[in-house]
């Protein structure tokens, strides 16, 4: 049987298949007597106690082994443990329907979980699992039964599961584990950053596919394509092991090649960096050859957590990755957040359009403390190595210079607290808006770097919302005007001195690498696992092929043109 979910870390892998079950509990439903429901309610607080105790000691594992930045995604399961709606809702209703407190607690949570599953945003329906996860354990708890751990795994497996939260991967013995595989994820969830960072396949959202899987099952992961395949027959088997062969030899050059330095046949050199979430990233940047981070996108801090992050924990997580990447460059972007990102799991404030609301940083604007505290910490940071601030969804001169107000405050509030910063840190702007573009010569005056955000810029100039299935056959990089916007910004940038990166997913996407060589980029920001394959093409052409195949593209007045023309000229030499 073959399934197809996404692949969210390359590569080929087979072995046995180990099911993390647990997520079925099985709660009977019991009348109790009026006397017994103090008891009841008693058995409810302790168990709410002993998980409390249970995720905070699972936090400080999971701290210590994969950074404080996974730990606290833990912070949304005591979250739930302490939301008294959830709490009085319970007791009230044992109180009243004279039943099994177990019985009632999986009800209410259920209900919650199903409401937040509901939602339109993919956030808050991703918060649901949580909800979930927190109540099998505490059920568990009031159930007294033990739960199966990946610490127990003895041999060589791929884990197969409904998800995985740290919870769930801390204290795994990551030697054994050779791949994983769940029902539900995506390219941000910590299955998939767990297996990137542990360089081992993943696919993730194969529906029911732990359900499907009998321990001991035989598996082939696809990670790269998203494929997992069970029971395969030995034609099948021998197909992927070829495959697999494939696959190493091809990282293995990718990886020879990460030596080498990103410039094309003539000499022209470009900056292949990488797109960061976390501090925990930054080993498989360094593997990959990055010439240092262009993106290190800080949304993650604040995601699943009532409080924001403190300026210690952030200046922790910064220097880290300053230090370790030094001399080379680091572009921490300020936190981008809507603002339904700070809120209790278990309340939904929605926006109409909340791409173009309130986020990035228009919410910064308006966040003071948050915005200082974030601007602080990474101030102090930029001792530590080559660091830079960048701003996100800027789309006036105004808000630049706001923000950029709010730079110069947190220096001179450093200054009399007698904090040593790099005085000289430089700022960049991330042009991913169409007015952005439009103005960019104005902008470039302001600000030492441009980093173009094709992800957002593209759904704003072609008006299509970017998670929208029913339109997604619109969002297309090659669009002429997607290009233009390109060039306007580059050779905005240009004349006023400064360079200009990419660090939207077009910025590693093979097929465009050469003409946006040819058009001008400085510097191509991507995930990590991109960059050798887009450095094999800027090795394989000259700048005046580059230059002449923007040239021609420019010229052309739809994106199928444009998709031909690039399609029909491959660039890379072997
Ligand atoms: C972009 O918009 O291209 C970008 C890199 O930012 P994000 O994907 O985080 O919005
Ligand atoms: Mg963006």
């Amino acid at each position: 049987m073959e399934l197809s979910g996404i692949g969210v870390s390359p590569g080929i892998v087979v072995g046995k298949a180990y099911v993390v079950a647990g997520n079925a509990l099985s709660v009977p439903r019991i009348r109790i007597d009026v006397d017994s429901i103090d008891t009841e309610i008693r058995r409810f607080r302790e168990a709410l106690s002993a998980t409390a105790q249970e995720i905070r000691q699972l936090q400080k594992k999971v701290a210590a082994e994969a950074g404080d930045e996974h730990a606290h995604i833990l912070e949304a399961h005591v979250l739930v443990l302490e939301d008294a709606i959830l709490i009085e809702k319970t007791i009230d209703r044992v109180r009243k329907e004279k039943l099994n407190v177990d019985h009632v607690f999986s009800e209410v949570l259920e209900q919650s979980a199903r409401v937040l599953s509901r939602s339109t945003d993919s956030y808050l329906r991703g918060r649901a699992e949580d909800v979930r996860d927190v109540g099998r354990r505490l059920l568990r708890n009031l159930l007294g039964k033990k739960e199966k751990s990946l610490a127990d795994i003895r041999e060589e497996v791929i884990v197969v599961a409904h998800d995985l939260s740290p919870a769930d991967t801390a204290g795994m013995h990551k030697e054994k584990v050779i791949g994983f595989v769940t029902d539900i994820g995506s390219r941000t969830s910590h299955t998939a950053i767990m297996a990137r960072s542990l360089e081992i396949p993943a696919v993730v959202a194969l529906k029911d596919i732990s359900h499907r899987i009998k321990r001991g099952d035989r598996l082939i992961i696809d990670g790269t394509a998203g494929v997992v395949i069970i029971n395969p027959d030995t034609a099948v088997l021998k197909e992927y092991k070829e495959k697999r062969i494939y696959f190493e030899v091809k990282e293995k050059k990718l990886r020879e090649l990460s030596r080498l330095p990103a410039q094309s046949l003539d000499g022209h050199a470009v900056q292949l960096l990488a797109n960061i979430e976390m501090a925990g990233d930054v080993p498989s940047a360094i593997a990959h050859g990055a010439d240092g981070i262009g993106l290190y996108r800080t949304e993650f801090f604040y995601l699943d957590r009532m409080e924001p992050p403190s300026e210690e924990e952030q200046y922790e997580a910064y220097r880290y990755v300053a230090s370790r990447m030094a001399p080379h460059p680091v572009v921490i972007r300020t936190m981008d957040l809507g603002g339904d990102k700070f809120v209790s799991p278990l309340e939904i404030p929605k926006e109409l359009n909340p791409f173009m609301g309130w986020r990035g940083i228009r919410f910064c604007l308006e966040q003071p403390e948050i915005f200082e505290t974030q601007l602080r910490a990474i101030l102090r940071a930029s001792t530590e190595g080559k660091l830079s601030i960048m701003f996100p969804l800027v789309s006036s001169l105004e808000e630049l210079r706001e923000a950029k107000r709010f730079v110069a405050k947190a220096k001179g509030d450093l200054v009399r607290e007698r904090k040593s910063f790099n005085e000289n840190v430089e700022i960049g702007v991330m042009i991913e808006t169409p007015s952005a573009a439009m103005i960019a010569d104005i902008l470039a005056e302001q600000v030492d770097f441009f980093s173009i955000g094709t992800n957002d810029l593209i759904q704003y100039a072609i008006a299509i919302d970017r998670i929208n299935e029913r339109v997604a056959y619109l969002y297309r990089p090659a669009h002429p005007g997607v290009l233009r916007l390109i060039k306007r910004v580059v050779d905005a940038g240009h004349s006023k001195g400064i360079h200009v990166d990419m660090c939207g997913e077009m910025a590693g996407e093979a097929q465009f690498a050469a003409v946006l060589l040819g058009l001008g980029v400085d510097g191509f920001s991507m995930s990590p696992v991109a960059i050798p394959t887009i450095k094999s093409i800027i090795r394989s052409v000259t700048l005046s092929e580059a230059k002449k195949m923007a040239l021609d593209v420019l010229n052309l007045s739809t994106a199928d043109e444009v998709e031909r023309v690039l399609g029909s000229r491959g660039v890379v030499r072997e």
